[in-house]
């Protein structure tokens, strides 16, 4: 069965080259589950799909630019008419970040019984957690401790997608993607040894170590657009299709 991946954001926190925060979406028939909704993510989405086609969101860690969209989502799928639950995957603190985000942007809003549907969190972690038509494991990886970091382990219709979300190389991020048939992968930086995200040229240095079969990279910041016609793997551009 085919699955496809769509990266609507490809782009690093600072929306480098105009590229959108992290959001990326998969499907397959019974399956629609959106992998991160940073900031920036609704308009992203907007250009692509229709927001009411995403089932559930699974969060990698708690920084902006991959959670922070979610309150726009939730308040434009509300005007929009939806009824359906929106459920929400991450890590342990997600649903009290998301609901102090909430509270910060529009406290007028976002209220007990004002939503015209449920949006629910749940936390995701070792065991599968049955998301969105998926089965979503999350493993801690690392990044900046206190955005609580995780990849994820995405099977779907007989496929395993890995997504690094945001890490630095270790044998950590070895184990989010071994014996994914795809395996997407930040890459912040092109060869700058940064202590919370792996780079282009550690990707490739390890590359035989993360045991996936396809390998596509996201997240692209200033470095590594300014380094793309170097880039000898697949690289991800908002609106980008694959098929796995
Ligand atoms: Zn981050």
């Amino acid at each position: 069965m085919t699955v496809r991946v769509q990266f609507l954001g490809s782009g690093s926190a600072f929306s480098d080259g105009g590229r959108a925060n992290a959001a990326i979406h998969i499907t397959a028939p019974g399956v629609s589950l959106l992998l991160d909704c940073g900031g920036s993510a609704l308009p992203a989405i907007k250009k692509q799909i229709d927001p009411k086609a995403i089932d559930a969101i699974a969060v990698t860690h708690l920084h902006g630019d991959h959670f922070g969209g979610i309150p726009f989502l939730a308040i434009e799928q509300h005007f929009t008419g939806r009824k359906k639950p929106l459920v929400v995957g991450g890590p342990p603190s997600l649903e009290q970040r998301l609901r102090a985000e909430e509270q910060a942007l529009y406290p007028d809003f976002f209220g007990p019984t004002t939503l015209g549907f449920p949006l629910n969190t749940v936390v995701l972690g070792a065991q599968p957690t049955a998301l969105g038509g998926a089965r979503v494991t999350a493993l801690p990886v690392r990044h900046i401790r206190l955005a609580e970091p995780h990849g994820l382990r995405v099977e779907v219709a007989g496929k395993l997608i890995a997504y690094s979300g945001d890490a630095r190389w270790t044998e950590e991020l070895a184990a989010v993607a071994k014996g994914a048939d795809l395996f997407i992968c930040e890459a912040t930086f092109f060869e700058r040894d940064d202590p919370s995200h792996i780079s282009y040229r550690q990707v490739m240095a390890h590359r035989k170590e993360f045991e996936a079969k396809r390998i596509v990279l996201t997240h692209l910041g200033a470095e590594t657009l300014a380094h793309l016609s170097e880039v000898e793997l697949e690289y991800s551009t908002d609106g980008m299709q694959i098929e796995i």
